[in-house]
């Protein structure tokens, strides 16, 4: 993973042009047709094997789907459409006050001063108030004001793939003749038979299925735990090691989600005010001026 992330962000630093014009289509793509596709084989195929398709736990099961794919697809769009970048600031922010004029940095490529924390990011051609990384599968870099969006998008995709599998795993428990096609699970026994009756295709679209299933939910899971300690102690994807921000769990996750902190989690049309504009950051300690 680690290989595919720098061999990635050599080629966005290389070429970032050409890695915008495929990345961002590829990526988005791959949510989108991923969430297509797990829901329409949960919900038509493997959930109406578990629970009655007329009873109330199927439709129960409708429901749960239905909110995790609007909270999916709801924070991944206002995620794209909320700018983090520098130029967002009103006018008159965008220039120090003489009282924070030290804290702020020069921006070599904007040729401007920005606020603390903000850095330049060569996709998107500008600085991004406290930025934590460029994502393709949202196509927008994520900072100040897009990053309570992102976070619910990556705990909605983990808790949607979560579901997934343990759906796969209930029905492996509940009915034998599916249990009997895993071929992962019986691999010995069952490569015999193919000599003998050729391949079932049912048992390899199963077995399929189920890999794909734990594919979509390592990802996930993966960018959730770079997440949870950058929530937690108010860093970066980039700078998990600056300590400086850190004001305890409860003032982090205000500062990031919002006056409505933990509502943000029901939906991304909560109104969830920032407690600043991204330009004022309070540290454990006041910094210093050195000049
Ligand atoms: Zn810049
Ligand atoms: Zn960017």
């Amino acid at each position: 993973m680690c290989f595919v992330m720098v061999g990635c962000k050599y080629v966005a630093n290389a070429y970032p042009r050409q890695f915008i014009m495929t990345a961002h289509p590829a990526g988005v793509g791959l949510v989108l047709s991923g969430t297509a596709f797990f829901t329409s084989v949960e919900m038509f195929y493997v959930v109406p094997m578990i629970f009655d398709p007329n009873g109330l736990m199927y439709k129960l099961a409708w429901l749960v789907a239905i909110f995790i794919v609007y909270n999916i697809l709801g924070n991944m769009l206002a995620c794209h459409r909320t700018s983090s970048s520098v130029a967002s600031l009103p006018k008159d922010r965008q220039i120090p006050i003489p009282e924070e004029k030290h804290l702020w940095e020069h921006c070599d490529h904007c040729q401007m001063l920005v606020p603390p924390r903000s850095w330049h990011c060569n996709l998107c051609r500008c600085c991004i108030l406290r930025r934590d990384h460029h994502c393709i599968f949202t196509a927008s870099c994520i900072g100040h004001n897009n990053y309570r969006y992102f976070f619910w998008f990556t705990v909605y995709m983990t808790i949607g793939t979560v579901l997934a599998l343990a759906t796969y795993l209930l029905l492996l428990i509940i009915n034998e003749e599916i249990r009997r096609k895993y071929m992962l699970f019986h691999f010995f026994q069952l490569y015999p038979s193919f000599l003998t009756s050729g391949i079932d295709l049912l048992c390899v679209l199963v077995n399929v299925l189920f890999v794909l299933n734990v594919y979509a939910f390592i990802f996930p899971l993966m960018m959730i735990a770079f997440q949870i300690p950058t929530l937690y102690l108010n860093t970066t994807f980039y700078t998990s090691k600056d300590l400086r921000y850190n004001l305890g769990f409860r003032e982090n996750f205000k500062c990031l989600m919002g006056t409505r902190g933990l509502w943000t989690f029901l939906s991304p049309a909560i109104k969830s005010p920032l407690l600043h504009d991204g330009t004022k950051w309070e540290t454990k300690q006041p910094i210093v001026s050195i000049c």
